[in-house]
């Protein structure tokens, strides 16, 4: 069964059948306003400093899901953002798509990033979030028989489309994270920084806290 669209009701099933050491969309516990921030894609040589620098001006804690390639190319900003107390996870070699991947050869690939990971910060990370999200019950089931926790996400922005700051903000307070959400960013584009700048502060006064998502 293909689940490339992964919804609600399916996830909830899954991290409750899973448990959420292996399987989480949404953070157990949402009783004192804490959303997981997630960044995708990176290490990025120019975006990824700065979603640091202003995650360091606004005292909060993120976790990024790390392509292996570029992790080996920029290992100093993994060190930084493990330094800095950020979560770090897996997000495939090349950002390859996990769906239909041998299970040997997914494992493979899987342990790369992770090795680059440590090799960079000295974190043993399990954590692992499938490139585009997408997902099937093999797939699932791989992973999270391996020892990894699957992490996906309650609530996303599209800020993939890099399609300007103003429409980015819009989308951010058309639907705000609640507590226990898990939101999808990326660390790759202008628009993300900036538009965080403005709703970072505005998301603290909500009473929101920021919490990494541990190894
Ligand atoms: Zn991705």
């Amino acid at each position: 069964m293909m689940i490339s669209s992964l919804r609600d009701a399916g996830k909830v099933l899954l991290q409750r059948f899973y448990s959420p050491r292996h399987f989480l969309w949404r953070l157990s516990s949402v009783e004192v306003g804490r959303v997981a921030l997630t960044f995708d894609d990176g290490p990025d040589p120019t975006f990824t400093p700065q979603v640091l620098d202003l995650l360091a001006e606004q005292g909060i804690k993120a976790t990024f899901f790390l392509i292996g390639e570029k992790v080996a190319q920029h290992p100093e900003l993994v060190r930084r953002m493990a330094a800095e107390g950020h979560g770090i996870g897996g997000h495939t070699w090349t950002h390859r798509e996990i769906v239909g991947v041998p299970r040997e050869t997914l494992l493979e690939d899987m342990g790369r990033c992770r090795q680059a990971m440590f090799e960079a910060s000295g974190v043993d990370s399990v954590l692992f979030r499938p490139p585009r999200g997408r997902v099937d019950l093999p797939s699932i089931h791989r992973v999270c028989r391996a020892g990894y926790c699957l992490v996906h996400w309650s609530r996303t922005y599209s800020d993939y489309k890099c399609d300007g700051v103003e429409p980015l903000l819009s989308r951010f307070r058309s639907a705000p994270p609640k507590a226990g959400d898990i939101v999808l960013l990326h660390d790759h584009n202008a628009d993300t920084v900036a538009a965080l700048a403005r709703m970072i502060p505005e998301w603290h006064r909500q009473g929101l806290v920021f919490p990494s998502l541990s190894t």
